[in-house]
């Protein structure tokens, strides 16, 4: 069987035309051996997010900020679907279990009450999108991936049991797609032994799209974006971005792991492990070819560059002048990662270790506190990170003109500044 995965991702289904552009395209599809993976619809994730903060800051507000959530949604069905009582019966299910998610409360707390809420933004797409396609003509089977994805506890970054899921995956959704029926689920989610929703992390559909991939041995994933395919610089910043052709998995994955938003840093392993080909292609433009990553690519790569923003500048000395050595650093290192903060860029001088990290606020008195027991500790709140990949002169000119570095960092053809300043959006 050649099964294809095909991703959708939030913008694609942010409004009823879109969602109708998506049909289009789904019923377009040759293969009845399609996986189908959706997103939450726009930026249903970040008003989830709302609702959970409000949960734990301004419990005033939670109703209201759920509102936002219900009327967004219940707008779109109307348009999509008028009249449609089955579906607002499912949704109203789902609404009432978002509500749950905020009553549920564990020691685990924040992050914990995080996947429960936030988990429900795909439940809630994924319904739509399936109501308005069967509508449509399209022999389609919905499924939980929460009977899917199996997962450990680390919620909002849950690490996956591969053996578990690709059992369930073959017992689930393989006679799906051997009965001609495409198969539609929800990226971004999964759930624990003890059935407690779990999330992958920001932007994880694309892993979720990933995972079924490497587990159904598909021949080819295809991601589809509001931009044209992976470009050299994010267009929303810069003006004069590329698109580029191709691209091998190696250079993706490093793209992705310095903070390239394409693609989930997650997502390219598994591909390559199986060498199936991804293809990121925009639903805007359905007919033109995007950009295909796969194993053995020959290009020269243009320079690619990449801003990660809220970061923090951690600067970590010996009080007594001790030399960092190598225990230091184990040490610092095990207090970060217990903290759940990611390592961006490492460097040590004699009695100094400085790293680059994503702030993570609710996160962040619980690491200084720890740290400070050890290390006098120097923070710097609001930097930004820009690497650049295949770097040259003439774009480092550019981009680092007249501002100020607090650090710099050069490896290969790959160059990282840290810098307090905006970067200068328009780079021609
Ligand atoms: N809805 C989730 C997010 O916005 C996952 C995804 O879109 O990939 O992060
Ligand atoms: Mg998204």
């Amino acid at each position: 069987m050649d099964i294809e995965v095909y991703k959708f991702g939030g913008s694609s289904i942010q409004s009823a035309d879109r969602v109708k552009k998506v049909a289009e395209i789904v019923k377009g599809i040759e293969s009845r051996n399609t996986v189908l993976i959706v997103s939450a619809m726009g930026k249903t994730t970040n008003l989830l997010e709302e609702v959970v903060n409000a949960h734990f800051d301004q419990p005033g507000r939670v109703q209201a900020a759920l509102e936002r959530v219900i009327d967004y949604h219940l707008r779109i069905v109307e348009e999509l679907l008028p009249g449609d009582d089955q579906v607002i019966g499912r949704l109203n299910d789902l609404f009432v279990e978002l509500e749950w998610g905020l009553d549920d409360q564990r020691p685990e707390q924040y992050d914990y009450v995080y996947d429960q809420v936030v988990a429900m933004g795909e439940l809630i797409s994924s319904t739509i999108v399936t109501a308005f396609l069967k509508a449509q003509g399209v022999p389609l089977i919905w499924l939980d991936a929460r009977d899917l994805i199996h997962t450990d506890r680390n919620f909002r970054n849950a690490r996956i049991d591969w053996e578990k899921t690709g059992e369930s995956i073959s017992r689930l959704v393989t006679p799906e797609l051997e009965r001609q029926n495409l198969v539609l689920t929800q990226g971004f989610i999964g759930s624990t032994p003890d059935n407690e929703n779990t999330t992958l992390g920001r932007e994880g559909s694309d892993f979720s799209a990933a995972i079924f991939a490497y587990c159904l041995k598909v021949q080819k994933v295809t991601v589809w974006k509001d931009v044209p395919g992976v470009m050299t610089a994010d267009p929303s910043r810069f003006e004069a971005v590329q698109k580029l052709d191709v691209l091998s998995f190696r250079e993706a994955i490093e793209m992705t792991y310095y903070g390239a938003k394409v693609l989930h840093p997650k997502t390219i392993k598994p591909l390559q492990n199986r060498q199936i080909p991804l293809i990121v292609r925009s639903f805007l433009e359905p007919e033109a070819p995007g950009t295909s990553i796969e194993d053995q690519v020959d290009v020269v790569y243009p320079p690619i560059i990449i801003v990660e923003e809220d970061q923090l500048l951690i600067q970590l000395s010996t009080p007594d002048y001790a030399f960092m050595e190598a225990q230091h650093l184990v040490d610092a290192f095990n207090i970060v990662a217990k903290h759940g903060f990611k390592m961006n860029v490492i460097r040590n001088t004699a009695i100094t270790l400085t790293l680059v990290t994503q702030d993570r606020p609710r996160h962040l008195p619980g690491l200084l506190e720890e740290l400070e027991k050890h290390y006098t500790v120097r923070i710097t709140k609001d930097v930004l990170l820009i690497t650049i990949r295949h770097t040259h002169s003439a774009t480092e000119d550019q981009l680092i003109q007249g501002k100020l570095i607090l650090l710099e960092e050069r490896f290969g053809n790959t160059v990282q500044f840290v810098t307090q300043s905006l970067p200068d959006y328009a780079l021609r």
